[in-house]
């Protein structure tokens, strides 16, 4: 019996490879391991929530009213930064279409010559000169491209990404070339709240505790002794992460090319991503150019998927009336054999 393959239009994000989940007809992109991100979300918000219940009430009329305005301000700007980073395209690289992959590949083998049996073949790297330093760019066997410089491969999303910083579960997203600076400002604005919530949990126990005494105090205000204790502990970890990733920045490197010490010296090589001047490198960080998506995540392409001919016969007569959005059926083909393809994915690849 012939198949009927019948050609519709998908989003591209209905058909990308990797291991990233897509929501909003995938305006929204994140990893798919989002445990530790809902923890996230649940310790910022359940800890400001108590800290507008118990501590803001009586800081705004003992104090200030500005206490609360300013922290509302600011919870509201690092949910901002947090979302920013976690919804983003981190700066996926798309992988080689099969054609371009076997170009690729042989022109690799072309380059090695014929390996014999039982030997190991050269690894895969190409040198390219950046700044007067010559940089390798590494094969991904499984995007089948060379990576362009500073991308690596996450294994937690399988895609490459470009200027790959590390893959981050508190925000269930890669940080890389695209979300780097939003997840900077959401550290360093979490450092902020989680002192200024610390330091006026501090200042109400102290003042209340002048009237109605210690002990009445942590009665009254239960969530208090809850808030210091999330604070203290997340303090050390978020204000030394913020650190870690200023003095990253000034010298324009990432967290993974500090872990494998790229540019330690160890292989003579400098950063020649680094201008030399701290000033300069965080301009070039936090305030350089936005780089556009490049996977085209709702753009539309077209895919065949088979179907009886005794099934495909009655929707036929009837797709002129179901064109809904994203699947409209559009033509209709036969052909003696059933296969897929996905050959107009992606925009065409640069080769490095
Ligand atoms: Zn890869
Ligand atoms: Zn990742």
């Amino acid at each position: 019996m012939s198949a009927v393959m019948i050609t519709r239009k998908v989003r591209k994000w209905e058909k990308l490879p990797g291991k990233n989940t897509f929501c909003c007809d995938g305006r929204v992109m994140m990893a798919r391991q989002k445990g530790v991100f809902y923890l996230t979300l649940f310790l910022i918000i359940g800890t400001c929530s108590l800290f507008f219940a118990f501590e803001c009430p009586y800081l705004a009329v003992h104090l200030s009213p500005a206490i609360p305005v300013f922290a509302v301000l600011l919870f509201l700007f690092v949910m901002a930064m947090l979302l920013r980073t976690s919804f983003s395209d981190p700066g996926v690289l798309p992988r080689a279409l099969p054609e371009e992959a076997t170009f690729i590949e042989m022109e690799i083998e072309a380059a090695n010559g014929n390996v014999p049996a039982g030997q190991r073949p050269p690894p895969r790297i190409r040198n390219v000169q950046i700044n007067n330093q010559i940089v390798k760019l590494k094969y991904c066997y499984t995007c089948k491209i060379f990576r362009p410089p500073r991308a690596s491969h996450c294994s937690i999303c399988d895609n490459c990404v470009d200027r790959f910083d590390h893959h981050c579960p508190w925000v269930g997203n890669c940080v890389g070339k695209r979300n780097y600076r939003y997840f900077y400002l959401f550290t360093l604005s979490l450092s902020l709240l989680t002192i200024y919530i610390f330091t006026f949990d501090i200042v109400h126990v102290v003042m209340r505790s002048v009237d109605n005494g210690f002990l009445n105090t942590l009665k009254e205000t239960p969530g208090t002794v809850l808030e210091v204790l999330v604070c203290f502990f997340t303090l050390w970890s978020v204000v030394g992460l913020t650190g870690f990733h200023t003095y990253l920045i000034s010298l324009n490197q990432t967290t993974n090319e500090d872990i494998k010490g790229s540019w330690s010296g160890k292989n003579r090589v400098q950063n020649p991503y680094s201008h030399k001047n701290i000033v300069k490198n965080c301009c070039e960080v936090l305030c350089g150019p936005t780089y556009p998506s490049v996977l085209d995540r709702r753009g539309l392409m077209q895919e065949d998927s088979p179907v009886s001919a005794a099934s495909a016969a009655p929707s036929s007569s009837s797709s002129n009336s179901s064109s809904s959005n994203p699947v409209p059926q559009t033509t209709v083909s036969t052909h003696t054999h059933t296969h897929t393809h996905t050959q107009t994915l992606y925009p065409p690849l640069h080769t490095f």
